[in-house]
């Protein structure tokens, strides 16, 4: 492909701009000799204004959803697209969020243009696990992890019994959930089915992939070792 193409798919502005970039300069090898339109250069090796260009498609971030925000596009509200810089938003193929938090939840949120991937990291049959932190409204009963636990617990308007998941008391109103899969408000609704009201909801992990240290709003690109970890 060429270089102008690949640079403007990448959402680093229209074919056109980056034709500019190019006879501004400012578009270089690692070692820093401007580029032209027409070289052969490997993706690593180009640079945008010193800075390594985004890698090919295949991306895949992690972001510290933070309260407040909504993982659709269509929201008329903050979404989480706009904490990432503009040229994701308009990058192709198009970056999705894997999976969604509701506005109320924070945590680890995954996006990605690898449709396949993110079939895969999605599709109850791969158990993909997804560790939820909880402050609850009542203590807990005692038999949630149970209840929980045991693969027939049937949400409000659902016809199929929740997977088995695994619940651990933190305290008596803050407790882990571990489940597989990802249907609508599940955590919620699970502890609603048990006559309580979840009032704080955290995702910290996804597979063995750990928020850690990311502060709200924040993200960073994944590597395939933190890929790896999903899995
Ligand atoms: N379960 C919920 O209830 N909400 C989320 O955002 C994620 C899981």
């Amino acid at each position: 492909m060429k270089l102008v193409k690949l640079i403007a798919n990448l959402g680093y502005g229209s074919r056109k701009d980056v034709a500019w970039m190019f006879r501004e300069g400012r578009i270089t090898d690692a070692a820093g000799e401007v580029l032209y339109a027409d070289d052969k250069v490997e993706h690593a090796q180009i640079h945008i204004d010193g800075e390594p260009l985004d890698p090919p498609p295949g991306l895949v971030l992690m972001m510290h959803k933070p309260l407040g925000v909504t993982c659709s596009r269509k929201d008329p509200g903050r979404v989480v697209y706009d904490l990432l810089p503009p040229r994701y938003r308009i990058r192709e193929p198009a970056l999705s969020t894997v999976g969604r938090l509701d506005r109320d939840t924070s945590g680890l949120l995954l996006f990605t243009d690898d449709g396949a991937l993110l079939h895969r990291i999605i599709s109850p049959k791969a158990e993909v696990t997804k560790v939820y932190e909880a402050t609850l409204a009542q203590d807990l009963r005692g038999d949630e992890a149970a209840l929980f636990a045991s693969g027939t617990l049937l949400l409000e308007s659902e016809t199929t019994p929740l997977a088995p998941a695994r619940l651990e008391t933190l305290s008596p109103r803050h407790a882990r959930l571990t489940v597989t899969e990802g249907r609508y408000h599940q955590v919620r609704r699970m502890f609603a089915a048990t006559g309580n009201h979840v009032e704080t909801l955290q995702r910290v992990a996804v597979g063995a992939l750990a928020l850690g240290e990311l502060a709200p709003g924040g993200w960073r690109a994944l590597d395939a070792d933190d890929v790896a970890c999903i899995f």
